[in-house]
């Protein structure tokens, strides 16, 4: 007999556990399945994104940063130092520390909030119910008045460049190299090959990124993108665009093994021999064996579950949150659909607002923004009036030396409402909030202009650029 609960969650990352844990809150009875184990081989709850996506990036990132600022900020502020190293072990040990502290804090949040966690795989039968198979061997049925599928996403594997885990990797092995690769190749320029890229050129790999599209970040704003390019090229990131990766072979044995990377770019085939190649291609729905025949419930030509945009998938009591979905695959967005999800089910009027969702890549400089880019809105036809500022022009930033990028507001032409807000430079994933807020609460560029911000403050910039909108910026011509 399967046991009952009022929501059955299936997968305990960012989307399934703050569903979980928040239907526990409003009174449902609450199970959740994750079949995840983390490095000790144990179950580890918190997804990809505890795992082995943001938060050990994270990780990583500080880490390399601090190292890449001794040798390179550190002089200017007068310090001097001799023989910096990088322990590798040490580092990756850190991270995996933080892993554990994140992954174990959920199992504690489970218990705290009475949320019945099992460990195995789970796939959904007809009529609602789950059978999860349990990594002891046994299998067991639970049946939810309300299931919610966030079973998250795999990295996407390339037919021509097999993860082997050691040469040929995915985010997972580029999170836990053994030591500082002399040569990396990263298929892709998107986020994960960008941060992940820039941890090992920090370190001092030499690092070479090959994108097929023409187009550097064609998701930023164009100008954004374009200081993001300029900066991380004076890094000595190698990024080399409308290269179509065809081919890969690995020789060599042990320490020697090599992988050799055949592309074609403008000027016909090429090949780049490197010691690491990692893929970051992108990232597909964790669908496979999830459904078992006769649910109803849909999938899409690209393995997403199909659902409207409550989340719900159209079979009666079945709803899909997270990078499963449609939708930006980020941490943030699943956590919002996965609340949403449990107050719907509660009654209440769960809901997420999409066009407020921001994004942030975390290099150096950072790179966020919300809402629309300039050629949005053009496309869209909608009148705007741009503000921007740079950070050279900043007291803060100065002092930190971190001069790089600006900040640019954009607003409606003749309503002034803010529509868009686009950073690039230091603590921009901090800052971007503020143009979040703005939008969330319908405010204006003249909104943010009238709001004291604390001086000196790297939020300044934000007040200077929405002060530019109409042209009244003070710390720069306009
Ligand atoms: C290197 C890297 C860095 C990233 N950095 C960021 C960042 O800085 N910010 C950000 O917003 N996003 C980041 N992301 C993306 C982010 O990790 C994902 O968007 C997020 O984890 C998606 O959450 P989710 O709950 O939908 O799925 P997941 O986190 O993928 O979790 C799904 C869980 O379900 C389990 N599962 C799947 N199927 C089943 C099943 N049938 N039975 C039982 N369990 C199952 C899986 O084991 C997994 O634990 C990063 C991703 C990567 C790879």
């Amino acid at each position: 007999m399967a046991e009952q609960f009022d929501v059955v969650v299936i997968g305990a990352g960012p989307a399934g556990y703050h569903a979980a844990i928040r239907a526990a809150q409003l009174g449902l009875k609450t199970a959740c399945i994750d079949a995840a184990l983390g490095k000790d081989g144990k179950p580890a709850l918190g997804g990809t994104c505890l795992r082995v996506g943001c938060i050990p990036s994270k990780a990583l990132l500080d880490s390399s940063r601090q190292y890449w600022n001794m040798g390179h900020i550190f002089g200017d502020h007068g310090i001097s130092f001799k023989d910096a190293k990088m322990d590798v072990e040490k580092m990756v040990g850190r991270k995996d520390a933080i892993v554990k502290q994140f992954t174990g804090g959920i199992a504690q949040l489970f218990k705290a909030n009475k949320v019945a966690a099992y460990y195995g795989f789970g796939q959904l039968q007809a009529g609602n119910v789950v059978k999860v198979k349990q990594h002891d061997g046994t299998e067991v049925e639970l049946k939810g008045t309300n299931v919610i599928i966030a079973a998250g996403s795999d990295s996407i594997e390339l037919p021509f460049a097999k993860f082997d885990g050691e040469t040929i990797v995915d985010n997972v092995g580029a999170l836990d190299f053994t030591e500082v690769p002399g040569r990396l190749a990263v298929i892709g320029a998107g986020v994960i090959g960008l941060e992940l890229g820039s941890v090992w050129k920090r370190l001092g790999a030499e690092v070479t990124i090959l994108e097929a599209l023409p187009e550097f970040l064609a998701a930023a704003d164009a100008e954004v993108a374009k200081v993001a390019a300029r900066e991380f090229k004076k890094q000595g990131l190698d990024i080399k665009l409308g290269a179509k990766v065809s081919k890969t072979d690995v020789t060599g044995k042990g320490k020697k093994k090599e992988v050799v990377v055949t592309y074609t770019d403008g000027e016909g085939e090429k090949t780049l021999t490197v010691d690491k190649l990692l893929v970051a291609v992108g990232r597909r729905a964790a669908t496979k064996g999830l459904l078992a025949d006769g649910t109803g419930v849909q999938v899409n030509e690209r393995g997403q579950i199909v659902v409207d945009e409550h989340c719900h998938t159209g079979v009666d009591g079945v709803w899909a949150v997270g990078d499963c979905v449609r939708g930006p695959m980020l941490a943030h967005k699943g956590f919002e659909e996965g609340i949403a999800v449990a107050e719907l089910i509660a009654g209440l009027p769960g809901h997420v607002n999409f066009d407020t969702i921001p994004w942030v890549i975390y290099t150096e400089p950072e790179l966020a923004w919300v809402g629309k880019t300039e050629a949005q809105l053009k496309a869209e036809g909608i009148p705007y009036k741009a503000g921007s500022f740079p950070f050279a022009a900043n007291g803060r930033a100065v002092a930190m030396i971190e001069p790089a990028g600006f900040v640019k507001v954009l607003a409606h032409a003749e309503t002034d409402r803010v529509l868009g807000m686009h950073l690039v430079g230091a603590n921009v994933s901090e800052l971007v909030h503020e143009g979040v807020l703005t939008m969330e609460f319908s405010g204006s560029a003249d909104d943010l202009a009238r709001i004291c911000h604390a001086h000196p403050s790297l939020s300044e910039v934000i007040h200077d650029a929405a002060m530019a909108v109409s042209k009244r910026a003070i710390h720069k011509a306009n």
